[in-house]
């Protein structure tokens, strides 16, 4: 029998884990199943995240060496950089334009926005030590936690994948700018290297079904372990800003990414869409841009045809500093809140909003939650309730995945742009636009 393909495994491991999960709240297997089966789905996210530095790291390296001179490199890297930022910034947009027409903060009565402002005002939210962290920083603080003074520190942390890009980045120019045939074995090592987290990453893969399943059991137990017991209005209000989210997210997903894959990437949308889903369903499973790279490069190379010199250089960068789903996801939430609060904000206090959501989505890690506590930056520039983010911690978790699939489709396009307007664009016959 012919073996089913990767990402069906996993689409069937989600509905088996979700259908577990339901059964298991209804059935009293919740204890059981979060003594024994959401560990595993636990083990599945170290593993992703194990190799997630040493391939940002050694990808990078080769990456950059690869472009074999410092004006390619520069190019390349403008380039790449450029629509990152014009790509998460059309995503901003976007997302304020949506929560400005639907305003959806305002759908709570006026009675329940005074409310919410005394019952915040009496209440000291506790904030998690990161959120706290981030409030204290002056201006230029984002610019320096780039650069570390010990990059084996950097390296032992998973939140630190800047410093490791730029050491990476410094790392990568300096081997392009000595003698040939002193890099050259700098430059095997690294390729071999490569080749070993590459093959590591294979054999994570091949438990991802299973891995996949214990990590959407163990939210659905533990989101039916919770007692909604909040007002009915206050869920109707949220299930509304979810909305909004969603319907943002996805008109990235279905107009703005296709609009660009088909015009700059000359591709069909259909097989890029084909190429990239076993990265989209892992990115919705994990909730962590840097768990998902290594699949999200074997998308490119395999079944889009990107050259392995942009990917190894566009999409690691891309999972850290580019994520159009988190800054949508930003703008709006801030923006909810505001209105919730009674907060008026006017065009320039929104332009803020568009430059802080870019740069905190740039400074937010790649893993799971990392958008919410980067929140925290953006409310405080517009003056808004930092104590507001509590509002809408419940329905975290599923914007969350919805965003970090947004984020990886992000890079992959912006990958394939980068790649045809190079030439390293060399997809399976069927895939190229006529
Ligand atoms: N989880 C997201 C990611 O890894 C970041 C976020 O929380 O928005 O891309």
């Amino acid at each position: 029998m012919k073996k089913l393909a990767l990402h069906w495994q996993i689409l069937i491991g989600m509905a088996l884990g979700v259908l577990w999960g339901m059964l298991a709240s209804y059935l009293g297997l919740v204890e059981f199943t979060s003594d024994w089966v959401k560990p595993f789905g636990t083990i599945f996210i170290n593993l992703l995240k194990l190799i997630a530095v040493p391939l940002v790291l050694v990808s990078l390296i080769t990456g950059v060496s690869s472009l074999s001179d410092v004006s390619r490199l520069s190019r390349i890297g403008s380039k790449t950089i450029g629509i990152y930022l014009m790509t998460t910034v059309v995503a901003v947009v976007l997302g304020l334009v949506l929560v400005n027409v639907f305003e959806p903060g305002k759908a709570f009565s006026p009675e329940k926005r005074e409310e919410f402002k005394e019952q915040f005002a009496s209440t000291t939210v506790e904030k998690s030590s990161d959120a706290a962290a981030v409030e204290q920083q002056g201006p230029l603080q984002p610019l320096i936690d780039i650069v570390p003074s010990n990059i084996f520190g950097s390296l032992t942390t998973n939140s630190a994948m800047l410093q490791v890009i730029f050491f990476a980045l410094l790392f990568g120019v300096a081997l392009i700018m000595i003698p040939a045939d002193k890099a050259q074995p700098v430059n095997d090592f690294f390729e071999g290297v490569n080749l070993v987290i590459l093959q590591i990453v294979d054999l994570i893969m091949a438990t991802a079904p299973y891995g996949v399943f214990a990590l959407l059991a163990g939210l659905v137990v533990e989101f039916a372990g919770d007692d909604p017991g909040a007002a009915v209005e206050l869920l109707l209000v949220l299930g509304y800003y979810c909305i909004v989210v969603i319907v943002g997210l996805a008109l990235m997903i279905f107009v703005v990414y296709p609009l660009l894959v088909t015009t700059v990437g000359k591709t069909k949308y259909k097989s890029f869409f084909k190429g990239i889903f076993p990265a989209q369903m892992l990115a919705f499973s994990t909730s962590s841009s840097a768990a998902t790279l290594p699949v999200t490069m074997e998308c490119a190379e395999q079944n889009l045809g990107i050259n392995k010199e942009i990917t190894s250089f566009v999409l690691p960068l891309g999972a850290t500093i580019n994520m159009d789903g988190t800054s949508l996801y930003q703008a709006v939430a801030a923006v909810f809140i505001a209105q919730a609060y009674g907060i008026q904000l006017d065009i320039m206090a929104q332009l803020g909003i568009v430059m802080t959501a870019t740069l905190a989505s740039i400074g937010a890690a790649a893993v799971p939650g990392a958008g919410i506590v980067m929140l925290v930056i953006v409310l405080q520039q517009a003056g808004i309730p930092i104590e507001g983010i509590a509002l809408i911690l419940a329905p975290d978790r599923i914007l969350d995945m919805l965003r970090t699939t947004v984020n990886v489709t992000g890079d992959a396009t912006v990958s394939m742009m980068v790649a045809r307007t190079e030439g390293q664009l060399h997809p399976p016959k069927e895939t190229t636009a006529v």
